[in-house]
């Protein structure tokens, strides 16, 4: 008698995409398996019973049979849907590109318990309605974190001095900050300068990711923030997130012309 392999796995669905004419293909970051890819059978169709436990966003218990390629997703039990990614741009961009992060960098089939509880932990502060920007610059600097990625922030890289000036050279290269001693013995040619406020804010987040509900600056520090992490990404992962242009676009088109600008101050 055949008997097929059936898994079962509490998992975060990543990413949703269409995938040959009927099916689904899922990333998936899992508790039992670290991240992964799994098959959904006709989940394009709407009636499909595997339908609504299919989409990005998802929080279930999916059942999963070994196959030659991918799993395929048997059954489920659905935990959470993600409502507010449905409704609220920011917040689904924000997720796209933390969903994008994992899938660039966290290796498949690497069981990380710790990772997929917190993981678990920031979608629902997502979905409870915390700021998008906070709550993507503290995911991303976690996740640096929890790949041995984590910049200098406050102190020099190179020297380890604290650093104390308003503007401080950071660059990815070198593994962060720069004092301006070392600066000028050895000024990396991807060095650039950011606010001490924003870096921190990524310091905080960092320490106690909890944060995202009080932690406040201005929105124009909060945005020199996504630069310093995107381009500490960008040096590690060598690949640019698509949904970071997204995400651009939406700012650029929600951010107040020069003259309201003057107004509000
Ligand atoms: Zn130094």
């Amino acid at each position: 008698m055949f008997v097929s392999r059936i898994t079962t796995v509490q998992a975060i669905v990543l990413r949703a995409s269409p995938w040959r004419e009927k099916d689904r293909l899922l990333v998936l970051l899992t508790k039992e398996r670290g991240k992964i890819f799994a098959l959904a059978q006709g989940a394009q169709v709407p009636q499909n019973r595997l339908t609504p436990a299919t989409q990005t966003g998802t929080l279930a218990t999916f059942w999963l049979a070994r196959a030659r390629e991918f799993d395929r997703v048997t059954d489920y039990r659905i935990e959470q849907v993600l409502t507010r990614i449905r409704h609220d741009i920011f917040a689904l961009t924000a997720f796209g590109i933390a969903s994008e992060l994992i899938e660039l960098s966290v290796p498949l089939e690497a069981a990380d318990d710790e990772l997929f509880k917190e993981v678990l932990w920031f979608v629902k502060r997502l979905e409870e309605g915390v700021s998008p920007i906070k709550w993507l610059v503290a995911v991303q600097i976690r996740l640096l974190w929890r790949l041995g990625w984590m910049p200098h922030l406050l102190s020099c890289s190179l020297c380890g001095v604290e650093l104390d000036k308003e503007q401080i050279a950071f660059a990815p290269s070198v593994g962060g900050a720069i004092c301006e001693r070392c600066q000028m013995s050895r000024m990396p040619a991807d060095a650039q300068f950011f606010p001490s406020a924003s870096l921190q804010a990524i310091y905080s987040l960092w320490q106690q990711p909890r944060l995202i509900e009080t932690l406040h600056l201005r929105p124009n520090l909060w945005r020199q923030t996504l630069t310093l992490l995107r381009n500490h990404w960008h040096y590690h992962i060598e690949a640019e997130s698509r949904a970071w242009r997204v995400w651009q676009q939406i700012m650029s088109a929600h951010t107040p012309s020069p003259s309201t600008r003057r107004r509000q101050i």
